[in-house]
């Protein structure tokens, strides 16, 4: 079939299927909560980093949890930082082990750079994460087995904070404008794999978005809470 349609109309699915946040075409995801309840997930990628102890000082200050999608050689490097994270209550999940492009991986490279993450993750920290977040957000062939395998369930994001390249006051601005009941929020507390990442941007949009949002009347929830309210995950 696809070849009866026109090259920019295939490449423009094949586009989305791969990077489409509603896309469920390379394995089941989600990207917003149910729209009843006054409430949102704020989650970080990339960590844990050197500057995650920063997020995780003004998610204290105002006593909310938020979910950290992790990659798995950040938690080998900073074992104690993701460490701290979990102490503090907040949820990981999987970002991958080494955050690569799943695009033209194979099945089997794709699947052990998850695994590898799961592992990495649950040695250091004692849990098992039940998300995974495609690096990029990119989904590719073998993601649905590799999910399934491992237990995990896919999660992209209702908006996602752009924090490595706009401003603070821009981030926050345009992350406020956009969230809703249920919304899954994007942002960083890493940069792929760099030591010591840039992340001044983020620290600073997070603090000034909590109080916009707590404003706003919304609460804060980790994914399994806003996605998975009654606490069965079979029903999300
Ligand atoms: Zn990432």
């Amino acid at each position: 079939m696809l070849s009866a349609l026109p090259l920019a109309a295939a490449s423009g699915f094949m586009a989305w299927a791969v990077r489409g946040r509603a896309s469920s075409v390379f394995a089941p995801s989600v990207w917003r909560g149910p729209s009843e309840r006054r409430a949102l997930a704020l989650t970080f990628d990339d960590g844990p980093s050197e500057s995650t102890g920063a997020i995780l000082e003004i998610l204290a200050r105002h006593g909310i949890p938020a979910t950290f999608f992790m990659c798995g050689a950040n938690v080998e490097r900073l074992p104690s930082v993701a460490r701290e994270v979990v102490a503090a209550g907040h949820e990981i999940g999987n970002h991958s082990y080494s955050h690569p492009y799943l695009f033209l991986q194979t099945p089997k490279a794709l699947r052990a750079e998850v695994a590898r993450a799961q592992t990495a993750i649950a040695n250091v920290t004692g849990v098992q994460p039940h998300w995974f977040r495609a690096p990029f957000g990119v989904r590719w062939f073998g993601l649905r087995r590799a999910q399934a395998e491992l237990g995990l369930s896919g999660v992209m994001w209702t908006a996602i904070g752009y924090d490595w390249k706009l401003r603070a006051d821009e981030v926050a601005a345009r992350i406020a404008a956009q969230a809703a009941n249920g919304s899954i929020l994007c942002l960083h507390d890493g940069r792929e794999l760099r030591v010591r990442p840039e992340i001044d941007v983020t620290v600073e949009a997070v603090r000034r978005l909590v109080p916009m949002l707590l404003d706003q009347g919304y609460t804060f929830e980790t994914v399994t809470r806003l996605l998975c309210p009654t606490n069965s995950r079979s029903a999300c």
